[in-house]
């Protein structure tokens, strides 16, 4: 047996010295939907604000997930209103289908640098987070790997706006996963772009977002070929034209059964969305003429993850609040989106509530309030809720209002002294209301 095979199953913990590399007010972590926000609203209330980001750009899973249609937005005002203006003006999003505004994620990558950038917020790009600097149950910086090698960042608020709430777990917040019987989450998707898609034409004739219209539309034309019986893992693929010449996004895998707090599962899943992306691609091309010339551009540059840790918070929000379309003091945005659970198993999505339950729920502050840890927020899709009530609020407008009041939320806390767990929820939303970052809509 050699060597390898008799290392010791641990090795000795590291004692290194770290240096500091700077001091900020509030760091972000994280740039996506709810970092941006969470950065842009406590740099405009005064804040010095770092953004540490894994990626070469921001946008999260808009960028890195090539999930392009921007949903629950439409009420939002805020950094929603100047997001969708700005990519207007430019002509580069669209309306992609009801409820669907879809943009062009290169625009939306440089829209967002500018708009940091404009606001003096430290961006750093390429940087993963990895240990929280916690003292006496506050969190007063953090450590990142890069390629200077490790360094820390001092802060006296930090926003944990990684969707996965890495920052939380790690400080030792407790959280929640998947669906309570089993904790299975809901699937992963590989999204791609596709250009010479002569469907993308003809797409209100066909595209129904929760019927399976285009998956019909194969297998008739399968059937036609004699092709009988094909098993496919996902009954409603949605094709999303998007800014450009018949280029469309892609929403066609389902990769389940995979956690996405797991490196070996991560990559097992990118590994099986590739392939699935591959093998429905070939059967489009094969089988229907609308995408004789179809090519596949690019995949995301991550797998898409719909859900991981659900960080435990002073409000854990429920299917009962959006059954009741319950409405709070500190209620920082509302919610409209429909309870879209992609279910782990099978190849349903959103059997147990489907678009028969049009909510029209608050988020209330506390939510963003972790358990246990001071100086934390959370924002994003991480928050503090229930598996059913994770699957109304995830979408990216809803994020981009929680970063929005997780950033005011910080400023009210430096400002005065204040820790996030003590800071009164209404006095945010006051602030998000002058900000014209509206939370109370109507519908
Ligand atoms: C396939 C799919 C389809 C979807 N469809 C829609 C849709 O049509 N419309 C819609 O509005 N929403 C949709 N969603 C939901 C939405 O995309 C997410 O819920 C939302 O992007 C979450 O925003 P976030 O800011 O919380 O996290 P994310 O968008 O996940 O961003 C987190 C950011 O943190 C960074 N990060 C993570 N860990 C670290 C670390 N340790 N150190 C440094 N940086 C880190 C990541 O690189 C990323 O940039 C979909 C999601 C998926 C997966």
């Amino acid at each position: 047996m050699s060597g390898f095979y008799n290392m010791k199953h641990t090795v000795y913990k590291e004692t290194i010295e770290i240096p500091v590399m700077g001091n900020f007010d509030v760091i972000v972590v994280g740039g996506g939907p709810a970092g941006i926000a969470s950065a842009l609203a406590a740099s405009r209330h005064g804040m010095h604000v770092l953004v540490v980001e894994s990626y070469g750009f921001l946008g999260g899973m808009w960028t890195m997930g090539m999930v392009v249609p921007f949903f629950d937005q439409e009420n939002k005002g805020g950094i929603c209103y100047e997001i969708v203006g700005a990519l207007n003006a430019l002509n580069m999003i669209k309306v992609a289908g009801p409820d669907m505004w879809a943009f062009d994620i290169e625009q939306m990558k440089l829209l967002l640098d500018r708009m940091l950038l404009k606001e003096d917020i430290t961006l750093l790009f390429h940087t993963h987070f990895t240990t929280p600097i916690i003292e006496n149950g506050k969190i007063m910086g953090i450590v990142v790997e890069n390629k200077n090698g490790r360094s820390a960042y001092n802060a006296r608020i930090v926003i944990d706006c990684t969707g996965d709430g890495d920052v939380a777990a790690r400080a030792g917040v407790p959280f929640e996963i998947g669906r309570p019987e089993d904790g299975s989450t809901q699937p992963m998707t590989l999204m791609f772009q596709m250009s010479n898609v002569a469907y993308v034409q003809d797409y209100y004739k066909y595209h129904h977002y929760v019927d399976n219209e285009l998956i019909q539309k194969l297998q008739d034309a399968m059937v036609r070929a004699g092709v009988m019986n094909y098993q496919f893992n996902y009954l409603r693929p949605c094709i999303i034209p998007v800014p450009g010449i018949y280029t469309s996004i892609c929403q066609a895998t389902h990769i389940r059964n995979l956690s996405a707090i797991n490196s070996e599962d991560l990559t097992q899943a990118e590994l099986q969305g590739r392939e699935e992306v591959n093998k429905l691609f070939h059967l489009f091309k094969t089988y229907m003429p609308e995408f004789t010339h179809a090519h596949i551009d690019t995949s995301g540059p991550h797998i898409g993850i719909r859900e991981s840790r659900r960080i435990m918070g002073e409000y854990k929000l429920t299917i009962d609040d959006i059954e009741q379309s319950r409405q709070f003091d500190d209620g920082i945005c509302t919610v409209t989106f429909w309870v879209d659970i992609h279910q782990p198993d099978g190849d349903n999505q959103s059997k147990q509530y489907g678009k028969l339950l049009q909510p029209h729920y608050q988020i209330p502050y506390r939510c963003l309030v972790p358990l246990n840890v001071e100086n934390l927020l959370i924002a994003g899709r991480c928050i503090s809720g229930s598996f059913e009530a994770h699957a109304s609020y995830r979408v990216t407008g809803n994020c981009v209002a929680m970063g929005y009041a997780a950033g005011v939320a910080a400023s009210i806390c430096i400002k005065s002294n204040i820790s996030p767990r003590t800071t009164d929820g209404c006095e945010v939303v006051t602030i998000m209301t002058a900000d014209g970052a509206v939370c109370r809509a109507q519908r």
